[in-house]
């Protein structure tokens, strides 16, 4: 591969499209290298034969924020089918094996605002303390701990006392959540690649910047190629993991960002009915119980998704960690343990020799994990990387550099956007 373009962008996934996007609308030339097979990154729609077939998304599925989520837009513009996710949901909340009554129902949800002004309070001197910090700050409360495992392992991917709660606030998601028909993946291999030269199954090896006139040039297997500059798309977790060369290293306030940002995890484990029980739940209902205390591990669930025959659980953080490494059989034998303090045994009964699905984005060696988070004390870190270096010839996008979008798919496709508007080249 001999090339010399405008632009050369390192990932395909949202950040990548979004760049290259950018860069064509200005009018300049641009290639995606993508290291895999597929394009989309952690947007990616498949059809299990386990889950009989249907669309599943095994990284990404709800245009988060979508009153300002500017994937929407495109989507409504191609005329796709979007779902209103909170009004087809309803939701039940468990104290052991009983449900909620309507009082501590309501005690709960106005735990989330007490939890989030508490988090206001600890922060208000401008310093940083941990998401479990605020817990800490309810003594009593019955529902903080609760809070904590839904916004610390369950939608950031990462146990409490690790998290950044000055990051959880600069990143909170307000507005509704709508779901792409056919898979959110499908939507974006569909609807954001159109007139963008990417190449496959080309990873990027190392890349030399700082060359005369800014130039760099980026070494896979098949060839070098040089542009004008170069958009690094790659999760921190690649980052981290140092497969990517750079060549001179990146500067230590760059390296130390990374560090800042690591990847969480989050596991999705789909279980399919073998039989016409529906453990007395609506359609679409979104399952959860109280958590005791602060560090403990939640598994909700979504149950038959837009009718189907599964339920879904989701787990993060350490646990998520702990049963990626004990593999899918104890990821399975979690999901079915937390359902049967619920609902009992007839979860066995229901879901045995049905199918099941487990993700696993720490396999993946081009993501290493779900998204990235920000350690206490470094939110500020997804700024730094975002800043471009050699006045422009080389800059960093994705996920990790946006706010308040961070982990999101807007986030990096803003994020990608905002790139291709900075960098210099061509
Ligand atoms: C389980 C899960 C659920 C999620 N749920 C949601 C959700 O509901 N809504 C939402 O908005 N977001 C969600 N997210 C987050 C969202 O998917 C990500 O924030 C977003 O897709 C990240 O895009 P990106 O472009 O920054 O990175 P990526 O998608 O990781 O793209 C980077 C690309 O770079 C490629 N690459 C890596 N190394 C190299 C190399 N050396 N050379 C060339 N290419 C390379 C990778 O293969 C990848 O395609 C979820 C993520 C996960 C994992």
């Amino acid at each position: 591969m001999n090339v010399d373009i405008d632009v050369v962008v390192i990932g395909a996934g949202l950040a990548g499209l979004g760049a290259a996007a950018a860069l064509k609308a200005q009018g300049r030339s641009c290639l995606i290298l993508e290291a895999s097979g597929r394009i989309g990154g952690r947007a990616w729609t498949t059809n299990p034969a386990s889950l009989g077939g249907v669309w599943f998304d095994m990284g990404a599925v709800w245009f988060h924020d979508a009153e300002n989520n500017p994937l929407v837009p495109i989507a409504e513009a191609a005329g796709d089918r979007l779902l209103r996710s909170n009004e087809i949901r309803t939701e039940r909340t468990y104290i052991g094996s009983r449900e909620a009554t309507d009082a501590e129902a309501r005690s709960y949800a106005d735990a989330w605002p007490r939890f989030e002004e508490a988090a206001d309070a600890l922060l208000s001197d401008g310093g940083d303390v941990s998401l479990a910090d605020v817990t800490r700050s309810l003594p009593g409360d019955p529902w903080a701990a609760t809070v904590e495992a839904w916004e610390g392992p369950v939608i950031c991917a990462v146990d409490a006392n690790r998290f950044s709660a000055r990051d959880w606030r600069r990143n909170a998601l307000g507005g509704s959540n709508l779901v792409a028909e056919g898979g959110i993946g499908a939507f974006v291999a569909r609807r954001l690649t159109t007139g963008l030269d990417i190449r496959l199954n080309t990873p990027a090896l190392r890349i030399r910047w700082g060359g005369k006139h800014g130039r760099v040039s980026v070494e896979t297997a098949t060839g070098t190629l040089t542009a004008g500059a170069c958009i690094v798309t790659v999760s921190t977790g690649v980052l981290a993991a140092g497969t990517l060369a750079f060549e001179p290293a990146l500067p230590p306030d760059i390296q130390e960002s990374i560090h800042a940002l690591p990847m969480g995890l989050a596991l999705k484990v789909a279980l399919r009915a073998n039989g016409p029980d529906r453990l007395d739940l609506p359609l679409h209902c979104s399952v959860d119980r109280q958590i005791a205390r602060s560090g403990l591990a939640l598994m909700p669930f979504q149950c038959w998704p837009f009718g189907r025959d599964y339920v879904q659980g989701w787990i993060g953080g350490g646990t998520a960690w702990d049963l990626a490494k004990a593999g899918e059989a104890a990821a399975v034998d979690h999901a079915l343990s937390e359902l049967r303090a619920i609902f009992g045994g007839r979860v066995d009964r229901l879901f045995a020799g049905g199918g099941s699905l487990v993700t696993s984005w720490d396999a993946d060696p081009w993501v290493r994990g779900a998204y990235c988070y920000a350690i206490p004390g470094q939110s500020h870190a997804r700024d730094r990387l975002g800043i471009p270096l050699a006045d422009g010839h080389l800059m960093f996008a994705g996920e990790a550099c946006n706010v308040p979008y961070a982990g999101t798919l807007a986030g990096a496709w803003i994020s990608g956007q905002a790139a291709a508007a900075a960098v210099s080249g061509g």
